[in-house]
């Protein structure tokens, strides 16, 4: 059990800059999820901390240990990689034993490698090659490994990207119930948000090797700090926009949904130029012009788990899917996407990065 620390970390490979300096503070027993697209430093920041690649700058502390100098094996802590790195030509159970200490009696070796092995579902397939499971259970065998030393943190790369989605939802299910159980501080990496909503407690969104923002998944989705957080923790309708007019209690923008017209208050001081990054959960559709609102055509609807997945084709050419109980409007008919207060955002356009 125990908090993590990094102060002023950053990493450089050559020229290359890939963690800027930056500050974070993981909780003791906290389920943390770094999130970001592909290269913005996650797994840099993720081998950091598990003392696999040494930082440019700063330190990493466990509790009030500075682990900062001290090799892997030295940290206490459990790793679950991308590709699982499993030993194909061996069976699951040794798999699990390989990483215990060797001179670990025969019968408790085996007590813990079972109990373990329980514990993710397993117990029947110990004596299994790992080219006869499915990707669900390697990824499981790698989750045994990585927990059967009792480390006190859990560091886990992109540890559901190569599964299927039915697989991905119950796994994801079962490892919460399996980290929780264990009281154990766990720092996991995706770029997926779906992962990030279901497992975390709170969430650092990296990009371009920058820490953009760190809070709890409904603060994100609600507060989103900057137009790349708004837009890539949910699903959105995102434009850029710019001020065409006016008056004393409105202000009309425009953009590739044609002209809008939103409350003065809405708009953020001295605005010209920006992006409206509108969720798409939060839109209501409607028969009549209501302001704000996106103007679509209804293409279709699809009968999907009780409910009809109505799909809606915006004056840009985006097609998005919005799921009703009813069938309000026919196809084929014009609407109207009307912007709710808290379901949208209007971004001024940053100065551009020195
Ligand atoms: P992510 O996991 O978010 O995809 P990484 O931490 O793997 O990001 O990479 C961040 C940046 O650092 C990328 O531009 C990547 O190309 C670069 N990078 C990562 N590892 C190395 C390395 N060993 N040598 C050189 N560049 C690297
Ligand atoms: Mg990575």
């Amino acid at each position: 059990m125990v908090s993590i620390s990094i102060k002023g970390i950053s990493k450089k490979y050559g020229d290359r800059t890939a963690i800027f300096p930056a500050d974070l503070e993981i909780n003791d027993q906290e389920i943390f999820c770094i999130i970001g697209p592909s290269g913005s430093g996650k797994t840099s920041l993720l081998r950091i901390i598990a003392g696999l690649e040494i930082p440019t700058t700063g330190s990493v502390h466990f509790g009030d240990r500075n682990v900062t100098g001290l090799k892997p094996n030295r940290r206490n802590i459990g790793m679950v990689f991308q590709d699982y790195a499993l030993w194909p030509h061996l069976d699951v159970y040794h798999n699990v034993s390989m990483v215990l200490e060797s001179r670990l009696e025969r019968e408790a070796e085996e007590k813990k490698v079972q109990d373990i092995l329980k514990r993710v579902g397993l117990s029947h397939k110990s004596n299994s090659r790992i080219s006869e499971l499915s990707g669900g259970e390697m990824q499981r065998v790698a989750l045994a490994r990585a927990l059967i030393k009792e480390p006190d943190i859990l560091l886990m790369d992109e540890p559901l990207s190569n599964l299927d989605a039915k697989i991905k939802q119950l796994l994801m299910v079962e490892m919460l119930r399996i980290i929780k159980e264990r009281n154990i501080t766990t720092v996991f990496v995706t770029h997926a948000q779906e992962e990030a909503y279901e497992m975390a407690d709170r969430i650092a969104v990296m990009d371009n090797g920058r820490i953009e923002q760190v809070g709890e998944p409904e603060e994100l989705y609600r507060n989103p700090a900057s137009l790349f957080v708004a837009d890539f923790m949910a699903d959105n309708v995102t434009i850029p926009v710019s001020v065409s007019g006016k008056s004393r209690e409105t202000v009309v923008l425009n953009g590739e949904m044609g002209n809008m017209e939103f409350p003065l208050e809405k708009i953020p001081p001295g605005f010209v130029n920006g992006t409206i990054v509108a969720r798409i959960d939060a839109l209501k559709v409607e028969k009549m012009h209501v302001e704000p609102s996106f103007p679509v055509t209804v293409l279709d609807y699809k009968f999907k788990a009780g409910r009809y997945a109505m799909l809606l084709k915006l004056k840009n050419d985006q097609v998005i899917s919005k799921n009703l109980e009813k069938k309000p409007i026919k196809r084929r008919e014009e609407a109207f996407l009307v912007l709710n207060d808290g379901g949208y955002f209007i971004f001024r356009d940053e100065p551009p990065a020195t």
